[in-house]
């Protein structure tokens, strides 16, 4: 309930607000409405055209599935992200969640192509973040990109169906097998009713294994969903 209230206060426009017209990483002036002068822009790293069917992260023309994927196939149906998550766009992401809410637009801008991709989606799901977290935050910023891209594609978020009840531990340097252990029983679903025959697209900033996806994926398909998709604005590169 606590975060629903939450939803309610006025949903901030960051679209021209904190807009300064400069270029986000090398500060110079720009003249249209990009986040980024060309020059920068060029350096992105994004994902591109070639990437793995499923997890959708970076690949190289005709390799097809990725090998994490053959070793372990996700439980959700399908991912995508616009960024693979190094370099600026690493720095840019923790921006955003330690403070710089308005990049929310930045990526938001880059992930809205990226929404038609999934078929029949009835809501946009943010990936949760404890109460607590929340509370220290101020905000949730898979909420903040959810919410961009509700706007933008019409397609409705719930920010509440999703719950995090706990904190995992820290998941960093654990194997895929360890992470999948460690994320079991954090997530629930606050109204079951509501996930029946659903498709959802679950939205986050970053898409490291893909653990946290599978385990919320897992809870929603046993309350009824139909299926699962994830959608980030980055994920982490392939170990080659
Ligand atoms: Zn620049
Ligand atoms: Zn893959």
């Amino acid at each position: 309930m606590w975060i629903r209230s939450l939803k309610l206060r006025k949903k901030a426009q960051f679209e021209n607000f904190y807009r300064n017209y400069r270029c986000e990483l090398c500060k110079r002036e720009v003249f249209d409405d990009s986040y980024f002068c060309e020059a920068c822009r060029a350096k992105l790293p994004y994902v591109g055209k070639y990437v793995c069917p499923l997890c959708g992260r970076k690949t190289f023309e005709g390799a097809g599935i990725c090998l994490e994927c053959k070793a372990h196939a996700p439980i959700y149906a399908r991912a995508r992200s616009p960024f693979v998550y190094e370099g600026e766009i690493r720095r840019l992401l923790l921006g955003m969640k330690r403070g710089k809410r308005y990049l929310s637009v930045l990526f938001g801008r880059e992930m809205v192509p990226l929404v038609a991709s999934f078929p029949h989606i009835d809501a946009l799901l943010p990936v949760p973040v404890t109460e607590r977290a929340l509370r220290r935050r101020g905000y949730n910023q898979a909420e903040l990109l959810a919410d961009y891209l509700s706007e933008r594609s019409g397609i409705p978020c719930d920010s509440a169906l999703l719950v995090k009840r706990r904190e995992g531990k820290e998941q960093k340097g654990l194997s895929k097998s360890e992470r999948r252990k460690n994320v079991r029983g954090i997530y629930a679903v606050s109204d079951r009713k509501s996930c029946r025959g659903k498709n959802f697209l679950l939205i986050d900033d970053v898409m490291t294994t893909g653990s946290t996806a599978d385990e919320l994926t897992r809870v929603l398909l046993a309350a009824g969903a139909r299926r699962v998709y994830l959608l980030t604005a980055a994920s982490t590169p392939l170990k080659d």
